[in-house]
């Protein structure tokens, strides 16, 4: 599976995860410290307690309880001390004499503070002590176990010191199990704050992530919003974000970069506009003086032939400057519909009717179908009829002699829709956007064999948008035909 992250998500979750990292690294480094510390505590406090109770033991008392037995009397008077000892202090789990046996770490139990004969241990049990480095490390001195323990009753840690006999010499062990339980809370505690550590260090992560994404990314979505509206023809586009670093460089240089085209842009339409006014005056008198001609009856045949170039030359000469100057005038007024009812059916007929004579000469078939129950529409005729003749021009100038333009016309929902189809040279699947921009021509200008200048789609999309309709091509392919399809609403 794959995600398509913006660059803001990616960092906000690049931000999010750093701060929940961290946050988890520092509730890890709490729990440890503080852990240690409860234990250290607790080993002091055991070592102390192990070392105080083992001077209240007569060392005398463990040979004469191995030597009498669990029925003696000093055994029973040992019980009954350690049991006490037991129930003196909440925290003690367990007290217990130990003696060395002549097995290597072996040791025996001598008694305990346990009445309970499922938990009591016996004189003579033996202890494996190979498991317990620290209670073996006792004979010298009294020490604590490193690491707690634990079992269905609980958690606990243990504590050993050595009962002395006359001489100084070890001869038992006392052990002091105690339960562990500001262990189990501290950890509980830690628990607990790292619950809502990690709870408050999430919402922090989502508020920082957020603030990065906005600071990195917006300024970067912002400007793949204006490149988009550069690529959509909306020159002069500006980014609103003022910063002082680099991504605020980039920000102004595109700014100045779409002022440029803007600027640009507009050279090219005044440009266009102010060449093709200028060609217009010299093309009035060379059409009146080649029509005059062309009346006249004492020319001869040669010169008429000549004057008949003339005259469609400075024609097809004229339609040119018309349309450029048509186009410079879409793009750069603000122009007004001229709307009237139309009928579609009987403007469509008007201009196959103009293409006729060039579609003969072609040898192209023109047909026309208008479908029933076509509403009137509230459109500007002239505009609209330009736009069939745009597309019908079009269509009959790129299919070859023995094909067919056609013309249907149909109610849809929502308006009329209006199709020219032809059998020519169709389109290829990435010039069908294409084709609308202005200039834009798929054959190259050098090699081209048809005339124009590439500003008619570009012009009859304008001319439809302008009436809230839309304009768009459909094409199986090169050599497959086309189809220029426009829908106009009804009001
Ligand atoms: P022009 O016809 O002056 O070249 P247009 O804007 O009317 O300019 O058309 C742009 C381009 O679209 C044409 O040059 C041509 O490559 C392509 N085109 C337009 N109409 C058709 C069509 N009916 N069949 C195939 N290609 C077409």
């Amino acid at each position: 599976m794959r995600f398509n992250l913006s660059l803001q998500d990616k960092f906000g979750i690049f931000i999010a995860a750093i701060t929940t990292i961290m946050i988890a690294g520092l509730s890890y480094f709490y729990f440890i410290q503080l852990d240690s510390s409860v234990i250290t505590s607790l080993r002091t406090e055991l070592i102390d307690v192990s070392s105080l109770i083992s001077n209240y033991i007569n060392p005398d008392s463990i040979p004469a309880i191995l030597a009498g037995g669990e029925g003696s009397k000093e055994y029973k008077n040992l019980k009954k001390f350690l049991r006490k000892l037991q129930l003196s202090n909440k925290k003690i789990k367990s007290i217990y004499v130990m003696v060395f046996s002549n097995k290597p770490n072996v040791w025996k139990f001598v008694a305990d503070g346990d009445f309970d004969p499922q938990k009591m241990v016996h004189l003579n049990e033996e202890y494996d002590i190979s498991r317990y480095p620290e209670m073996a490390k006792a004979i010298y001195g009294p020490v604590a176990d490193q690491k707690t323990n634990s079992d269905i009753f609980g958690r606990w840690l243990s504590g050993y010191a050595p009962i002395y006999d006359r001489q100084g010499k070890a001869v038992a062990i006392i052990g002091v199990d105690m339960l562990a339980d500001d262990v189990v809370d501290a950890r509980q505690r830690v628990r607990d704050i790292a619950v809502i550590g990690f709870a408050i260090g999430l919402i922090l992560a989502i508020v920082f992530g957020r603030l990065g994404a906005m600071v990195i990314g917006r300024p970067i979505s912002a400007l793949v919003n204006g490149i988009k509206n550069i690529e959509e023809g909306k020159y002069g586009y500006k980014i609103g974000i003022r910063r002082n670093d680099e991504i605020g460089q980039l920000v102004s240089g595109f700014n100045r970069m779409s002022d440029k085209l803007s600027e640009v842009d507009k050279l090219k339409f005044d440009f266009l506009s102010v060449l093709s006014h200028e060609l217009y005056t010299p093309i009035t008198p060379i059409m009146d003086s080649s029509s005059q001609l062309l009346e006249s009856d004492t020319l001869k045949e040669t010169d008429r032939q000549l004057a008949k170039i003339i005259n469609r030359q400075i024609n097809k000469l004229q339609s040119l400057i018309n349309e450029v100057l048509d186009f410079s005038w879409l793009e750069v007024k603000e122009w007004k519909l001229d709307q009237e009812p139309v009928s579609l059916g009987a403007l469509g007929e008007a201009a196959l009717i103009e293409q006729k004579s060039q579609a003969e000469a072609k040898g192209v078939k023109l047909k026309i179908k208008i479908g029933t129950h076509l509403p009137t529409i509230m459109a500007d005729k002239k505009r609209i009829m330009h736009v069939l003749k745009i597309l019908l021009e079009n269509s009959v100038k790129f299919t070859p002699e023995g094909g067919e333009v056609s013309l249907d016309i149909n109610r849809v929902s929502g308006g009329v829709e209006l199709t020219v189809a032809d059998t020519g040279i169709g389109i290829a699947k990435e010039n069908m956007e294409k084709i609308f921009s202005s200039f834009y021509q798929v054959e190259d200008h050098m090699t081209r064999t048809r005339g124009g200048m590439g500003l008619g789609l570009a012009i009859a999309k304008r001319i439809i948008e302008a009436h809230n309709g839309s304009l768009w091509a459909e094409s199986q392919g090169l050599g497959e035909g086309s189809r220029f399809i426009f829908l106009l609403p009804v009001a």
